[in-house]
C-alpha cells in the first residue's frame, strides 16, 4: 500500500518535473485521441498508470499518428523497471539479455515495453575504438530517455489518458513541417551508431521527410563507418529497408548519398549495368506494391533478384568456356552466393530458395513434352513465375514468354495440349541417351 502511495507520489512528482522541462502539446493542438491506439496498448499504460507509475505511448507509432498514417505497432516507455512491469500483467514475460524489454501479451496483441532508459556518458561509456556504444542499457528518466533516441520525430511521448504529447525536442513542429532531424551533435550520434545514418534515409523515404541539413551533412565523411557495424545487424536493416514499402525511394537517396558502396556491394555491380539496374529497380517495385498492398513478400526473392545479373553474368563466362548449361549454372551460383556472403553475409537460410527460383528459370523457355506439366507442379512455381515476368519486362526475355506461361496457367487440359511447342529437347535428350551420355534432369537447352 505504502509502495503504491510512494509510487503514485513519484509518477506526479516524475510528471511536474518534466512538465517544467519539456513542451507538453494538448489535445487541442495535435488531435490524437486515445482511439487512435490499439486496445492492447491502451491497457498497458491504463494498467501501469494504475499501479502508480508512468507509462507512455512512445517512438514510431506517435510520429506515424502525427503523419496520419497506420502505426505498424504500438510501443510503451514507463518507468517501471521490467520486473515491476512483469507484476503488473499476467501474461508478461521479460526478454532480451542486454537490453531487457517485457513483452505483455493481450490475445493477438504483443505491446513491448520498455523501462525509460539514458545515454552513458562518454567517459563511462563502453565503446568499440571508433566510438562505437556497445552499451546503453542504463535505466533513466524520461527526459533522459527522450534524449538517446535517434530522430527528433522518434522522441514523441503520447500519455492516452491525458491525451497529452510530451516533447523534449521539439519533434511535433519538425513533423509539422515533414523534417526528420537528428537528436544531438549530428557527428556524435552517427559515431554512436551508425545505423542510425541508415536509418536516416529509411526513415525519411518511408515517411516523405526530408532530412534537415545538419542530419545529412556528416554522412558522406563518415559512412565507412558502416563497416564497423555486425553483419547481423546490418542486414536487419537492410532487410526493414528493403521490406520498407520504400525500397526504391531507400536506394535511389542511398546511392545518391553514396552509401550503397561497400554497404551493399551487389548494388554496384548491378547499378552498372543498364538491363541490371532496370530489372533491380522492377524488382523493387513490385516489392513496395505488394507490401503496400499488405501482400506477403519472400526476402529471398528479392534477395534472388538482387544477384539474378551477376548469375547471368557468371552462367555466360562458364558457358563460354565450355561448360555445359545446367552444369554452368550451378557453379555460378554458388560463385556468387559465396561472394555475396563474404562481402554482405546474407545468411545461408535464403540460399535454397534463391538457387530453387535461379534453377527454375531456364526451364521456362522448355515448352514441349512434360516439362512446363512438371514445371506447373514445383512448389515454387508462383514465385518463379513472378521472377520471369520481371524478367520479361526488363527486356532480358521475350515478352510472349511471360505471355505464354500466363494463359499455360489457367489453361484447360485441351488448351494446354493445344498449346504446347514441339519438343525438341525430348528428342535430344532420348537420343543422347542412347549414345550413351548421362543427362540431368531439368534441362537447359532451348526449343
Ligand atoms: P518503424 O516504423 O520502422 O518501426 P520506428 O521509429 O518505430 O520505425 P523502431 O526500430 O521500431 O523504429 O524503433 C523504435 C524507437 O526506438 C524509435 O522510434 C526510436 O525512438 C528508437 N530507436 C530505434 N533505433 C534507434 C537507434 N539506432 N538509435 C536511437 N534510437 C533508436
Ligand atoms: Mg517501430
Amino acid at each position: 500500500m505504502i509502495r503504491k502511495l510512494l509510487k503514485r507520489v513519484f509518477g506526479k512528482s516524475a510528471r511536474k518535473r518534466t512538465e517544467g522541462k519539456c513542451h507538453i502539446i494538448p489535445f487541442k493542438v495535435h488531435g490524437i485521441s486515445r482511439d487512435g491506439i490499439s486496445s492492447a496498448a491502451l491497457k498497458v499504460t491504463d494498467g501501469l498508470q494504475a499501479a502508480g507509475y508512468s507509462a507512455f505511448v512512445v517512438g514510431g507509432a506517435v510520429r506515424d499518428l502525427l503523419l496520419h498514417r497506420h502505426p505498424k505497432d504500438f510501443d510503451i516507455a514507463t518507468n517501471a523497471t521490467p520486473e515491476e512491469v512483469r507484476r503488473v500483467f499476467r501474461r508478461s514475460r521479460i526478454i532480451g539479455r542486454r537490453f531487457r524489454l517485457v513483452h505483455v501479451l493481450y490475445g493477438e496483441e504483443t505491446v513491448e515495453t520498455s523501462t525509460f532508459r539514458r545515454m552513458t556518458g562518454s567517459t563511462e561509456a563502453e565503446t568499440d575504438e571508433h566510438g562505437r556504444l556497445l552499451r546503453d542499457n542504463e535505466f533513466g528518466d524520461q527526459e533522459q530517455d527522450a534524449a538517446r533516441r535517434d530522430f527528433t520525430a522518434n522522441a514523441l511521448y503520447y500519455d492516452p489518458s491525458s491525451q497529452e504529447i510530451y516533447d523534449y525536442h521539439n519533434g511535433y513542429a519538425d513533423i509539422c513541417s515533414g523534417i526528420l532531424r537528428i537528436i544531438g551533435d549530428p557527428v556524435v550520434r552517427y559515431r554512436e551508431d551508425p545505423v542510425r545514418m541508415l536509418r536516416a534515409v529509411r526513415l525519411s523515404a518511408k515517411l516523405g521527410m526530408k532530412l534537415e541539413p545538419s542530419t545529412v551533412a556528416p554522412i558522406s565523411q563518415m559512412k565507412d563507418l558502416l563497416g564497423n557495424v555486425p553483419q547481423a545487424r546490418l542486414l536487419d536493416e537492410m532487410l526493414k529497408l528493403l521490406l520498407s514499402g520504400h525500397a526504391v525511394g531507400c536506394i535511389k537517396k542511398l546511392r545518391a548519398m553514396d552509401l550503397h558502396h561497400g554497404l551493399l556491394p551487389m548494388l554496384d555491380v548491378i547499378l552498372e549495368q543498364p538491363l541490371g539496374e532496370k530489372f533491380v529497380m522492377l524488382a523493387l517495385h513490385s516489392t513496395d506494391l505488394r507490401i503496400r498492398a499488405e501482400k506477403s513478400v519472400s526476402p529471398a526473392f528479392l534477395f534472388a533478384a538482387l544477384l539474378w545479373h551477376d548469375v547471368l553474368a557468371v552462367w555466360k563466362m562458364h558457358q563460354e568456356a565450355g561448360e555445359r548449361p545446367v552444369a554452368a549454372l550451378h557453379v555460378a551460383m554458388e560463385e556468387v552466393l559465396n561472394r555475396q556472403q563474404a562481402r554482405m553475409a546474407i545468411p545461408r537460410r535464403y540460399d535454397a530458395v534463391m538457387k530453387e527460383l535461379w534453377l527454375l528459370q531456364p526451364r521456362f523457355e522448355q515448352r514441349g513434352g512434360q516439362r512446363p506439366f512438371r514445371l506447373l507442379s514445383q512448389p515454387y512455381f508462383r514465385a518463379a513465375y513472378d521472377f520471369l515476368l520481371l524478367r520479361c519486362e526488363s527486356g532480358e526475355v521475350d515478352s510472349q514468354l511471360g505471355l505464354w506461361w500466363d494463359e499455360f496457367q489457367d489453361a484447360t487440359e485441351e488448351r494446354r495440349v493445344e498449346m504446347l511447342l514441339p519438343d525438341e529437347t525430348g528428342k535430344k535428350r532420348r537420343r543422347r541417351r542412347k549414345s550413351g551420355v548421362k543427362m540431368q534432369a531439368g534441362l537447359l537447352e532451348k526449343t
